[in-house]
């Protein structure tokens, strides 16, 4: 059945590659961005398909829409990112979602929140399983992005319980790949980057600090499917449950790039989480899913992609 679909964030990291795929399947799909972390290049290769159309507007503000599917995906991700106006973060997430699922209560529309692992703040469960309630610092400096997402997830249980809206939730873990924001200030596009200009790789903190890197192939998979089942409404962990310090990821990037890069130390950010992997057995159970990329390989894609890539074309974000 072919779909008319809403991706918010859809000129993003994820939300281009999201937007990629369900034209390739033929649905009508509509583009939503205010261009605050991404480049029109970015979908630019979709603007002549028939089914495909791209609207500059902002979440935070109401739009009347017709969809049958919305994927709300719009939200900086990156700290630098979503730091850099906290309270318009905080609003990206919980005003952006109220107009979202107010559309798709209209419309009886099926709508999915691209949550996230920072639901779990400094986690003292390790790994997470979907039931751990989190360790967040509600008054920190990534609380506007944290506490933003899990506003969103109690509006999505209030409007599906309330509202009988068809929603599903699911939260992302640390993913990368083709096409991020170089300066993102993220761990993997800052040491692909540092490490092809043969610069010093900043690593903070002593770099024992873990996550769990999920290449986005991957991940663009695992959220098509939560979204076309109808037996689960989630939440849902998505992510590779194979877990890498930081300093073990500096030394993978500077191996499979070849670079002479040495490495920095920098202090730690507040409340930079110390641990991170998803436990994805529900997602194995509920959707048949586990990742398949394994991190050198991925890591392989991206900095190829890097290097193709024109560092002048990208900027930092703009308000
Ligand atoms: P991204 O920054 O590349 O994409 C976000 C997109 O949303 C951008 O195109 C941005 O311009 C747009 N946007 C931001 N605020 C907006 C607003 N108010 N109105 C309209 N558009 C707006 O980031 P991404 O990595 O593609 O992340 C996509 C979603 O996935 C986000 O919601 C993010 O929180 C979530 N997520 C991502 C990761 C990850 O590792 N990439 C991890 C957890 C959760
Ligand atoms: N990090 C680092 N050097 C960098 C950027 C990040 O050592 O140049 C560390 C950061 O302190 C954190 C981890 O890498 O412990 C992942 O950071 P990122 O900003 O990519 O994402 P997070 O998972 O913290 O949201």
């Amino acid at each position: 059945m072919i779909d008319r679909i809403l991706v918010t964030g859809g000129a993003g990291f994820l939300g281009s590659h999201i937007c990629e795929r369900l034209v390739e399947e033929g649905h009508d799909v509509i583009c939503l961005d205010n261009f605050f972390t991404s480049q029109k290049t970015n979908v630019a290769h979709l603007l002549g398909r028939p089914n495909f159309e791209l609207i500059r507007h902002d979440i935070t503000l109401p739009i009347h829409l017709e969809v049958d599917k919305i994927y709300n995906m719009a939200c900086p991700a990156a700290p630098g990112h979503y730091q850099y106006n906290p309270i318009k973060t905080i609003k990206t997430s919980v005003l952006g979602s109220i107009n979202m699922l107010g559309i798709a209560k209209r419309c009886g529309a099926r709508i999915l929140q691209a949550s996230t692992s920072e639901v779990y703040g400094d986690p003292e469960e390790h790994p997470q399983t979907e039931s751990y309630r989190g360790n967040v610092n509600p008054i920190g400096i990534r609380a506007c992005y944290d506490e933003g997402k899990r506003v969103a997830e109690t509006l999505f249980m209030d409007y599906h319980r309330s509202n009988n809206v068809d929603t599903r939730i699911v939260r992302i873990f640390n993913t990368y790949g083709p096409r991020m924001h170089p300066y993102d200030g993220r761990v993997v596009s800052n040491f692909i980057r540092q490490a092809l200009a043969g610069e010093d790789i900043s690593l903070f903190g002593d770099g024992t600090q873990t996550r769990s890197f999920c290449y986005r192939d991957d991940l663009v998979e695992v959220i098509i499917r939560m979204m076309n089942q109808d037996e689960f409404v989630g939440p849902v962990n998505i992510g590779n449950p194979d877990e890498f310090t930081i300093r073990e990821l500096a030394e993978k990037v500077i191996a499979i790039s070849g670079s002479s890069s040495k490495l920095t130390f920098a202090p730690l950010p507040a409340d930079d989480p110390t641990r991170r992997r998803p436990d994805i057995s529900l997602a194995k159970d509920k959707l048949g899913w586990e990742p398949g990329i394994k991190l050198d390989a991925g890591l392989k894609q991206t900095i190829d992609w890097f290097k193709t890539i024109n560092l002048d074309d990208y900027r930092p974000p703009t308000p």
